[in-house]
């Protein structure tokens, strides 16, 4: 279901200007002023001893390559996006390849993480499979392009530079990367994490990233249902530089850590298939309202 742009007859131009108008109105209504780093890192395991060659490409078969859609009729339809769901079904069964380091900018990390799940055991690759592909179903219904980073929730990573590697390939016009945390129980919340500046590789992207992050927030501040994380980040909004996925992009790319599933209510939500349904549209309007500016 097309949940970005009005259906009906009317011209591009009127659906761009019908969505400026909602652009102006949710970048008002984004009170979030990003800036304290949060010490926690979502997606990292600490990094184990590996061999030097960050190169190899787990197996998980050829990321990226036929998930494109190849785009369609509608106001997205020369907009490229890249949505990486975060982590692998795989991974908890292949340590070795996913703790191999890679370059992550200045420094190098693990090439891949297991991820968090719930209470109940509902696995965090799973949530960010199911919630991508209900993403890229709005997105392509738009008729955008839309590429993920893995074919299946059963194979091993990709590493988190191929992840911003693919969308550099593609060039897209945005890249996010869906998770879900994995915080102190009595925290709930979402948070959207936008890359800081780190020289040499975060330059290009620092400024419409943070476009990004803002357009992500607002929409599913209001359309998910919840709120914005209380335990870390500010006003749901983080700025980090110790990411691979971030420092290694070329193009316009966030993390939105979509709530926290170690705390009850929060994973309540993410269990649900109509829950996921909801946050799927409010990414994906999100994501398209940042396209319409370009
Ligand atoms: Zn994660």
């Amino acid at each position: 279901m097309p949940v970005s742009v009005p259906p009906g007859p009317r011209s591009r131009a009127t659906r761009a200007l019908s969505l400026a108008s909602s652009v102006l109105f949710l970048t008002a209504a984004c009170a979030a002023s990003p800036g304290t780093p949060s010490g926690s890192d979502p997606t990292a395991a600490p990094p184990l001893p590996g061999p030097e060659d960050g190169a190899g490409s787990p197996g998980g078969g050829a990321p990226g390559g036929d998930d494109g859609g190849s785009g369609g009729v509608g106001p997205l339809d020369t907009r490229v996006v890249v949505i990486d769901p975060g982590h692998n079904g795989g991974n908890a069964s292949a340590a070795d390849e996913i703790n191999e380091m890679v370059p992550a900018g200045p420094n190098q990390k693990a090439c891949d993480t297991v991820g968090t799940e719930t209470a109940s055991g509902y696995a965090e690759h799973e949530f960010n499979w199911s919630l991508s592909v209900l993403v890229r179903e709005r997105l392509e219904a738009d008729g955008a392009t839309v590429i993920l980073t893995r074919e299946d929730n059963e194979g091993v990573g990709p590493c988190i530079d191929e992840r911003a590697g693919i969308g550099n390939e593609a060039e897209a016009d945005a890249a996010v990367s869906l998770h879900a945390d994995g915080g102190p129980e009595s925290g709930r919340g979402f948070h959207v994490i936008m890359p800081g500046e780190v020289s040499g590789f975060t330059d290009d992207i620092v400024e419409p990233s943070r476009l990004l992050a803002e357009d992500v927030h607002s929409a599913y501040l209001e359309g998910s249902g919840v709120p914005r994380a209380d335990y870390l980040a500010d006003e749901g909004m983080d700025e980090r530089t110790d990411l691979g996925g971030l420092n290694m992009s070329d193009v316009p790319k966030v993390f939105l850590e979509t709530g926290n599933m170690r705390n009850t209510e929060d994973a309540a939500l993410m269990e649900d298939p109509e829950w996921r349904e909801r946050a799927a549209d409010a990414i994906a309007h999100g994501l398209a309202v940042y396209l319409m500016r370009q």
